[in-house]
C-alpha cells in the first residue's frame, strides 16, 4: 500500500504501526518463485535447437547462429523490464533507516515504509516479493532482460529514490512497482497509480506511463477477475505526484495495488499461491501488451 496524503482516516488504515506503502525501487535478483513459468500465451521458438547435433545441423550454419535467431524470435529478446516489489521484510525493525527523508522531486518523504498486511499477518513485503520474483521468471522466459530493485526480503529499504534509480539506470523499456493496500476492511479492487507531471524528472514518461497503466489495468483485470477499485480511482486507474517511485522515474512507470489486503475476499487472493501466480501472468501479459503495441 502506498501513504495517502488525504484522508487521515485512510493514513490510519495504511499499515500496521506506523507507515505502510510507500514505495521504494532497487537492483537485481535471480530469486526464484515457485513453480514452472508458463509462456505468455506465445510459443517461444524452440529452445532445444541450438546444442544440436543431428538434423537440425543441416538448416542451420552454426550452432551460435541458431541460437542467436532463437533470442531474437522471442517477444521480448531486447526489452528491459524493472520489477520493484514494495517495501522490505526487514523494514518493521529499522524505524530510524526507514524513516530518513529522502527528496521526491517536489517534497521530502520517508526513505520507505513498513508496508501492510493480512490481519493475520501475510505481509506486504511477503507479497510484492513473491508476485515479483514470478513476474520476472515469465518476463525473462519471453525474452526480456529483467531487474528487480531488491535482492532479499528479509532487510530494509531500499529507499524510494534508490528504487527509481535502478529503472533509470538500467533505461528501462518499463517499470512496475508492486504493492497490496491497507485500507478499510469493507473495501476492495486493485487498482493502477500512474505518475503526473510535476515540473520533474518524471514529465517526459507520464504519456508512456499512462499507456502502460492501462494496458496493465486491462490484463489484470481479465486475468484475474479481480474488481476494479470500489474506493481509488476510476476504473481502477489513479494518478499521483507524491510518489518518489514516480516522481524520480525517467522511464515509464506505474504502481499496481494488487488488492486490499485488509479485506476478506481479497486477502484469501493474496494469500493464495495459485492466485498469486495468477497475477504474475496477467502482469506480464500487460507488460507485453505494453512493450510490444505501437505507440
Ligand atoms: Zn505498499
Amino acid at each position: 500500500m502506498i501513504r495517502r496524503p488525504l484522508a487521515a482516516a485512510a493514513l490510519a488504515l495504511c499499515g500496521v504501526g506506523a507507515v505502510a506503502c510507500g514505495g521504494a525501487e532497487v537492483s537485481d535478483s535471480k530469486a526464484a518463485a515457485s513453480g514452472t513459468a508458463p509462456r505468455l500465451g506465445r510459443p517461444a521458438a524452440t529452445q532445444d535447437g541450438a546444442a544440436g547435433t543431428a538434423p537440425s545441423e543441416t538448416a542451420v550454419p552454426t550452432t551460435r547462429t541458431a541460437a542467436a535467431s532463437e533470442t531474437e524470435a522471442l517477444p521480448l529478446a531486447g526489452k528491459v523490464v524493472v520489477i520493484d516489489p514494495g517495501h522490505n521484510g526487514g523494514n518493521f525493525r529499522h524505524t530510524k533507516e526507514i524513516n530518513q527523508l529522502v527528496g521526491i522531486s517536489n517534497q521530502k518523504k520517508a526513505c520507505d515504509t513498513t508496508g501492510t498486511s493480512t490481519n493475520d499477518g501475510y505481509t506486504e513485503a511477503a507479497f510484492t516479493w513473491d508476485v515479483s520474483n514470478r513476474l520476472a521468471k515469465l518476463l525473462k522466459a519471453e525474452g526480456a532482460t529483467v531487474k528487480l530493485t531488491r535482492t532479499r526480503s528479509t532487510e530494509w529499504g531500499p529507499c524510494i529514490n534508490q528504487r527509481a534509480a535502478v529503472g533509470n539506470k538500467a533505461k528501462a523499456d518499463a517499470a512496475i512497482s508492486v504493492h497490496g493496500d491497507g485500507a478499510a476492511a469493507n473495501l476492495r479492487g486493485f487498482h493502477i497509480i500512474m505518475p503526473k507531471k510535476i515540473g520533474g524528472p518524471v514529465d517526459p514518461v507520464v504519456k508512456d506511463s499512462a499507456r502502460l497503466g492501462a494496458n496493465v489495468r486491462d490484463a489484470f483485470h481479465s486475468g484475474t477477475g479481480l474488481p476494479y477499485s470500489n474506493y481509488i480511482g476510476k476504473q481502477a486507474l489513479n494518478y499521483r505526484s507524491d510518489l518518489g517511485g514516480l516522481n524520480l522515474s525517467t522511464v515509464p512507470k506505474i504502481f499496481i495495488e494488487c488488492g486490499n489486503m485488509r479485506n476478506a475476499k481479497d486477502a484469501a487472493r493474496f494469500k493464495d499461491s495459485a492466485f498469486r501466480a495468477k497475477m504474475a501472468r496477467s502482469l506480464a501479459k500487460g507488460l507485453e501488451n505494453y512493450l510490444t503495441s505501437a505507440r
